[in-house]
């Protein structure tokens, strides 16, 4: 499972199938049990949703009905249902079992996520809840924001401002947007195209301070529907940044060594959006916005990115901004990788873009003045070094390899920034795992989704592991596995062992569960994820061979911006080979059988990812 919020299963318990202390009686007497939604669940959609669980006890094969429909009970008593959801925010279901002149009832009442009901005898009304952005906002003067709301549909709505000036809205012709889980999951696009809502409006609001202590002088929305008005306070609170005297921070992420996902901060191009930087401790830069607990810094220029704020410090005032030029960068060639030294004014921010043959080190806030790029002898791996400087207070930095990329890290040595390129291992085309040295990560706890009959992810996923590092050792590789046991561990760690192991490869393995409001009949199956382009051709090696030993539907390999396929030190990919929400995906994860194909679809992904390695020209 590797749904960042709103994973259905990942947040259940399983209802005890008797009272604690009871002694198990001689037959189990026939019992429904519900593992979606639990008993502290909230289904985060309106339309329909789906409860699983399972049949227990009684004589003979079970039958179940939720609301008088016939819902299968597989063998191992498992069963799923996709049900439509009252208009409330509770619905309740009435499940009853039958086995054998036996029946039991069941009733569940599940929590709906409540949504914002226009109030009753008004025309003009406010969602209060839509306010978009919403918080403590702080901006240089020269730039302005979006807004965004829900209102009455054909009203006139604007934006009334403390010193008298109005900001009009506009209705927001845009089609609207699913739930993100329709567009993660769904295998039909016809979801992705919602009309557009005539009760959204949008505005821009040029920077200005605003509501500085979130009470006085604050803006206003008025709505206005024939006789009949609304208004609300827009709760934003705005601050100017100064970049003529810009306040310089230093990056911390002083929780890295303590089970976080990543060593490095990451930037990202959004406020909480994707990781696309990854920033050493100490790094600095200059501070230029900051939404709620978002900070944006501006890299050079023209490069912004949000941090978390956690990870800033900011540095005494007066400080001046970091940059400079850069000197003479060296190579120096080891066994087992070839670093470049890179001489810095300080601890910058960087960025390293990977190519199928090349990586590019592109510093901000510097000019070059590289007056010398020494090779340090002839290595076999790099080919050749380039520079550029794309803008003024931007420089890249080329290492053409004779290789494809097999990994490569970062980190500050003093000044000096190292970029040490690793070099590919030597692979026996004919015997492709013998001497590698693979990482298994059996994916979870901490979290981790449930079966229908109860079945816990991280009990599945590690016997999985056991079952591929027993073949893959008879294929002469070494094996290590990222946890041995129930134990929890967390995220950093897992990648951070790969690391030090000098894994030549790292394989992260789950079983999957779908998001509230994705129906689980039509949308499951197979599929594998990658964060670096060296890594997509171990993903579709091994989405290859998963969907051919587990035979379900492929839904594709896939770039996804998981932990553990983020190290750069070697090629890595997270499987999800099938949904354990699903009765017979669980079956299959429920039996040696099953395990052990799901086992072989990873052993031959690796093996066929490695002969295709050792192939190369
Ligand atoms: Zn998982």
């Amino acid at each position: 499972m590797l749904c960042i919020a709103g994973c259905a299963s990942a947040r259940s318990g399983v209802a005890p199938a008797r009272p604690a202390g009871t002694p198990a009686p001689a037959r189990e007497s026939l019992h429904v049990s519900v593992v979606y939604p639990g008993p502290t669940d909230i289904i985060q959609t309106h339309d329909s949703s789906f409860l699983f669980g399972a049949v227990h006890g009684g004589a003979g094969p079970a039958s179940l009905t939720v609301d008088g429909t016939p819902v299968p009970v597989l063998a191992t008593g498992a069963w799923l249902a996709w049900l439509p959801l009252p208009d409330d925010t509770i619905a309740a279901f009435r499940l009853v079992a039958r086995a054998r002149g036996d029946s039991a009832v069941q009733d569940v009442v599940a929590r709906i996520a409540p949504r914002y009901r226009p109030p009753a005898g008004r025309a003009a009304w406010i969602d209060t809840t839509s306010f978009a952005p919403s918080g403590t906002l702080a901006l240089p003067l020269s730039e302005g924001i979006r807004l965004a709301v829900r209102a009455t549909p054909g009203a006139t709505v604007q934006l009334r401002l403390p010193w008298g000036a109005t900001i009009p809205f506009l209705p927001d012709t845009l089609p609207g947007e699913p739930a993100w889980g329709v567009r993660a999951f769904a295998t039909t696009t016809a979801a992705y195209r919602l009309p557009p809502a005539a009760d959204r409006y949008v505005a821009w609001l040029p920077a200005a301070a605003l509501c500085s202590d979130g009470k006085s002088a604050c803006a206003t929305l008025d709505v206005v529907v024939g006789r009949d008005s609304a208004t609300a306070r827009w709760p934003l609170t705005i601050g100017l940044v100064d970049m003529t005297f810009p306040s310089v921070v230093v990056l911390n992420d002083d929780t890295a060594h303590t089970g976080t996902t990543d060593s490095m901060t990451p930037g990202k191009s959004v406020p909480g959006g994707t990781y696309n930087w990854f920033f050493p401790t100490g790094t600095t830069a200059v501070l230029s916005g900051r939404w709620n607990d978002q900070m944006r810094l501006q890299l050079s220029k023209s490069s912004a990115v949000w941090v978390n704020a956690a990870d800033v410090i900011e540095l005494p005032a007066g400080t001046p901004p970091p940059g400079g030029v850069v000197g003479s960068v060296r190579l120096q060639p080891g066994p087992a990788s070839v670093t470049l030294r890179v001489p810095l004014p300080g601890k910058l921010p960087f960025q390293v873009t990977e190519q199928e043959r090349s990586l590019t080190l592109r510093l901000y806030g510097v000019a070059s003045d590289i007056n010398w790029m020494q090779y340090g002898g002839t290595d076999s791996l790099v080919t050749r070094m380039s520079y550029a400087q794309p803008a003024a207070d931007e420089v890249t930095i080329t290492v053409e390899l004779a290789r494809r990329v097999w990994g490569y890290r970062t980190r500050f040595d003093g000044r000096d920034l190292l970029l040490e390129v690793r070099r590919p291992p030597e692979i026996d085309p004919d015997r492709p795992l013998r001497g590698r040295t693979i990482v298994l990560d059996p994916g979870h706890p901490p979290a981790g989704a449930k079966g229908p009959t109860g079945l816990w992810e991280p009990v599945a996923t590690l016997a999985v592991a056991y079952n591929a590092k027993a073949l893959l050792e008879r294929a002469g590789a070494t094996v290590l596995l990222t946890r041995t046991d129930s134990t929890p561990v967390e995220l950093f760690p897992r990648t951070h062992f790969a690391e030090v192991h000098d894994a030549d490869v790292l394989v992260s393995i789950h079983a999957n569960a779908l998001p509230d409001g994705v129906n689980p009949f039509v949308n499951n199956g197979t599929s594998v994820y990658y964060f670096h382009p060296r890594s997509a051709p171990l993903a579709r090696a091994l989405e290859r061979a998963l969907v051919a030993e587990l035979g379900l539907r492929d839904l594709g390999m896939g770039r996804g911006d998981y932990a553990l396929v983020r190290p750069t030190w070697m090629p890595a990919a997270l499987t999800e080979g099938l949904f354990i929400m699903v009765p017979e995906q669980e079956a299959m994860l429920l039996n040696e059988e099953g395990r052990g194909r799901y086992a072989r679809g990873l052993v031959r992904g690796i093996e066929n990812f490695l002969r295709e390695r050792a192939r190369e020209p």
